[in-house]
């Protein structure tokens, strides 16, 4: 990508409406834009990286065996009479009236639907298990939308949804999304810390909310410190392996997590000091097993290897895309900007020319902009003819990991720089050398 056809819409002076960093830097590079309260629009910048975070997700949902598909945004009020969730939702549903009068909403979750869907085709526990996902907008009309996309009233979800014959089944179900996540959010260069979550009226110890440590976090959150050096599961792990994901699960549960609403101040006592941990955090993962809790009011029952039929017992798996974004800023920046982790960075590096109209440095560039791009990098070229020092600003400021500086001076004796923007470390190399290290 040229820089100078690209849309890259910089602000130079801080958004005084923004209170955290990660929704600071996201608007000063033109990342987002706010359409109304809450709502946001995705731009160029963000765009790329919202979309490689959910290639991130998608790989290791489809890992864990579950299956993409893709279900509306609107939803009739009906399947939610059936659930007995439509009168229960309150203000946070968004409620809407078609031209027959019908009234619809728009999802802030999908438990019903995909209910629905199930029951109308899978009669057989021969099925299963099944997990079906998508990765879809959903709206909550929060009653305070803040921090960006952070907590918008238009967001991003990938939500799975579990069927298993069994409760046993529905626990290895469980843990394959537990699995996925950990593997997901490393990935992203994040370490989320599951928490033993409020599972409401179902009870039992299956609700686990995967949170991000942060000072600006809205959770308050309390855990054993060893979590830092726990094994993210390798990506050849058997998902089959019941007793294997079992022992995963064990390992990551064995010291104590909790959110505020599930913190128990005489366990956590227990711990010693320099191990204890009090802080704050982003939920930024959220797994849930229910049973039967919609499959029994909405009648999603299969026959079992009995002749019986069997209500199934479901489980539902919500990862926010559009928070994750901010929450990775929030874990990686510094005063001169994003510094995004390779795995999600909108570019993979950024050519510089720091003479445009030079014939020598025009040359250089371009021969490095092809020659990474033919290897299948995704390359910002910046030719405008911007100061060197606005060159360099924006290279920071917009977080890419490599940037390649072609100055007239190195470029004569066929030469250019690289810097890395999170160590800063630079080092200068023959072009031949540079295109070899990037590709
Ligand atoms: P919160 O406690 O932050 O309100 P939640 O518990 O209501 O979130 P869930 O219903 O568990 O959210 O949804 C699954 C995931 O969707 C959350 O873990 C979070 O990553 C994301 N999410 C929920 N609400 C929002 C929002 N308003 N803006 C952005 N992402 C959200
Ligand atoms: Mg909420
Ligand atoms: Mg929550
Ligand atoms: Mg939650």
């Amino acid at each position: 990508m040229r820089l100078s056809r690209y849309f890259l819409p910089i602000l130079k002076e801080n958004p005084k409406e923004a209170e955290i960093v990660s929704h600071r830097l996201m608007l000063r590079t033109g990342m987002i834009r706010q359409q109304s309260q809450g709502i946001y629009s995705w731009l160029p910048l963000g765009k790329r990286v919202l979309d490689k975070v959910n290639a991130i997700i998608r790989e290791e949902q489809n890992r864990a065996g579950a299956i993409e598909l893709s279900m509306p945004t609107l939803q009739s009020a009906e399947l939610w009479q059936e659930s007995g969730r439509y009168e229960d939702y309150g203000k946070e549903m968004l409620r809407i009236r078609d031209r027959q009068d019908r009234p619809m909403l728009y999802g802030p979750t999908n438990e019903e639907m995909i209910t629905d869907i199930f029951r109308s085709s899978v009669k057989s526990y021969k099925s299963l298990p099944l997990n079906l996902y998508h990765i879809q907008l959903k709206f909550r009309d929060e009653i305070r939308p803040r921090f960006g996309t952070m907590r918008s009233r238009e967001f991003l979800m990938k939500d799975a949804y579990s069927f298993d014959l069994t409760q046993a089944d529905a626990i290895h179900s469980y843990n394959k999304m537990f699995v996925a996540y950990l593997r997901t959010f490393d990935r992203l260069g994040l370490r989320a810390i599951p928490m033993r979550a409020d599972t409401g009226p179902i009870g039992g110890n299956h609700s686990h909310e995967f949170i991000i440590l942060a000072d600006t976090g809205e959770s308050e959150v309390f855990c054993h410190k060893s979590f830092v050096d726990f094994d993210i599961p390798s990506v050849d792990t058997d998902f089959d392996d019941v007793n294997g994901l079992q022992s995963i699960f064990d390992k990551w549960t064995s010291v104590y997590a909790a959110t505020s609403e599930m913190h128990d101040e005489a366990a956590f006592d227990t711990i010693s000091d320099a191990d204890r941990l009090s802080a704050r955090g982003i939920e930024v993962g959220h797994i849930f097993y229910f049973g039967t809790k919609y499959s029994e009011p909405m009648g999603a029952k299969v026959q079992g290897p009995d002749g019986k039929e069997h209500l199934v017992h479901m489980g539902s798996y919500g990862i926010g895309p559009t928070r994750l974004v901010p929450a990775i800023i929030e874990a990686s920046h510094d005063e001169n900007g994003i510094i995004w982790p390779a795995s999600v960075a909108p570019f993979d590096a950024v050519v510089i020319n720091m003479k445009a109209g030079d014939e020598a440095c025009d040359s250089t560039c371009e021969r490095l902009y092809a020659a990474l791009q033919n290897a299948g990098k995704d390359v910002l070229y910046d030719d405008t003819d911007d100061r060197a020092g606005t060159k360099f600003a924006t290279a920071d400021l917009i977080g890419v990991p490599v940037q390649v500086i072609a100055g007239p001076r190195a470029v004569a004796a066929g030469e250019v720089e690289l810097k890395d923007r999170k160590t800063g470390a630079r080092e200068t190399l023959t072009i031949e050398a540079a295109i070899n290290k990037l590709t």
